[in-house]
């Protein structure tokens, strides 16, 4: 990783940024806003970020990125948010995106990408279905052409954010007569269109950051196609966002969460009144939590010096992502059994327990959202260490 002056100085520009920018959310555990009010303020502080250069600072320059940007940049950009615990843009904003400057009209560029710098656009992705998530080609949904565009009808599930969405990458099938792969077509959606109905889904950690949509008979134009027809397989599995550097910040948030579990074990009293943390056995949970914590870091340091000189293996990105979501399960149940055991919280731990509460109930959702662990096993056995299919 590069250190150089620029960088650093990069970085504390950022930090200093972040520091008189960044809005009083309902700071930890924010993935969800929780009123409109809120979602104004985090569209806000999104468009800021744009603005100053922050995000999209890879994007081709006519739409907004930096002459000088480097990977890198985006690394640290992700580091200073997660080390000031601020509200981080959504992966399917910069993936869509993504799609639309490398697929996208110059019309569609020209109306879209400005609304997402701008933080006046949410974009949600409508790919799973419930009997399509990670055999996503299985998709059932239907875009009937009819002149001059399409009619669409179908269910979407566990769409992130789609009740705040403004926008939508939707994929439909417009052939049923060949592979699956070959006859679906991607589109952006507006998602205030007649015949689209979104209902969140309450998860246990009391969020609804997903939702159900409902396409009942929705007219799209031709304009609205992402991509060529019978296209859509490409659009989706093209590559990784530009910003793909940001995989790396991931190290830092496990070294802040093993830090949290340092404060718990800290604050945490046993029935006899003494701190969790004076006990051997939790001193050996605290070790071979650290043990894990350097482990997964150093496999995502090494996935991102391939990254940020452009020499990345086809299994870097599940390995990073499996290690970094297994671990961060790991630390989870750990904090939870010091809970666990604990008769008293001291006032001090008290904002720490709450947060590992919330991030053990949310831990297993980051285990399948963008492949699930055990497809992350299946990649890794073909692609690294060339098994054969099962
Ligand atoms: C936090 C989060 C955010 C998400 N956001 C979005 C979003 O914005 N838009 C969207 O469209 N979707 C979204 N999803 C859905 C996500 O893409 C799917 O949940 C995921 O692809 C898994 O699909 P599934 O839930 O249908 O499970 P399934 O595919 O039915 O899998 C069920 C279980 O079977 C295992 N399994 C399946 N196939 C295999 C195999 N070949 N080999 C071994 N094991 C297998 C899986 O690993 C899993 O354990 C999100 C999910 C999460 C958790």
């Amino acid at each position: 990783m590069r250190a150089d002056a620029e960088v650093e100085a990069f970085r504390a520009e950022v930090r200093a940024f972040i520091a008189e920018h960044g809005p009083a959310l309902r700071a930890e555990g924010l993935r969800v806003p929780r009123d409109a009010d809120e979602e104004r303020r985090i569209r806000a502080w999104l468009g800021s970020l744009y603005e100053a250069g922050y995000l999209g600072g890879g994007w081709p320059e006519e739409w907004g990125g930096r002459p000088d940007h480097l990977p890198v940049h985006d690394l640290v950009v992700m580091e200073e948010l997660i080390r000031a615990r601020a509200y981080r843009p959504l992966d399917q904003v910069m993936l869509a995106a993504h799609e639309i400057i490398e697929f996208g009209s110059d019309d569609q560029k020209r109306e879209l990408l400005p609304k997402i710098r701008s933080g006046e656009h949410v974009w949600c992705q409508l790919f799973s279905e419930p009997d399509a998530g990670s055999d996503l080609a299985s998709l059932r949904t239907r875009a009937e052409p009819v002149d001059g565009g399409f009619v669409v009808t179908g269910q979407k599930i566990w769409s992130t954010d789609a009740q705040w969405a403004d926008m939508g990458v939707l994929l439909a099938r417009t052939d049923p007569t060949v592979d699956r792969h070959a006859g679906i077509t991607a589109f952006v959606v507006p998602m205030g269109l007649p015949g689209i109905e979104v209902r969140p889904i309450r998860e246990m950690t009391g969020d609804a950051e997903f939702c159900e949509v409902f396409l009942d008979e929705v007219r799209l134009g031709s304009e609205h196609v992402l991509g060529e027809v019978d296209d859509g397989w490409r659009v989706v599995t093209s590559g990784l966002a530009s910003e793909r550097a940001f995989v790396g910040a991931n190290a830092l948030q496990l070294e802040m969460m093993f830090a949290d579990l340092v404060a718990l074990a800290r604050a945490a009293r046993l029935p006899d009144g003494s701190a969790a943390i004076d006990h051997e056995d939790v001193q050996a949970q605290l070790a071979v939590a650290l043990a894990r914590v350097e482990e997964a870091n150093l496999i995502t340091r090494d996935t991102v010096e391939r990254i940020l000189v452009d020499d990345e293996h086809p299994s870097d990105g599940p390995v990073a992502k499996l290690s970094y979501t297994e671990t961060n399960v790991a630390l989870c149940e750990a904090a939870l059994e010091l809970l666990a055991g604990a008769a008293t919280i001291g006032e001090e731990g008290r904002e720490v327990a709450e947060r590992w509460r919330h991030d053990f109930l949310w831990s297993r959702a980051l285990t399948i959202s963008g492949g699930a662990s055990e497809i992350m096993r299946g990649l890794i056995g073909r692609q690294l260490l060339g098994l054969p299919r099962a």
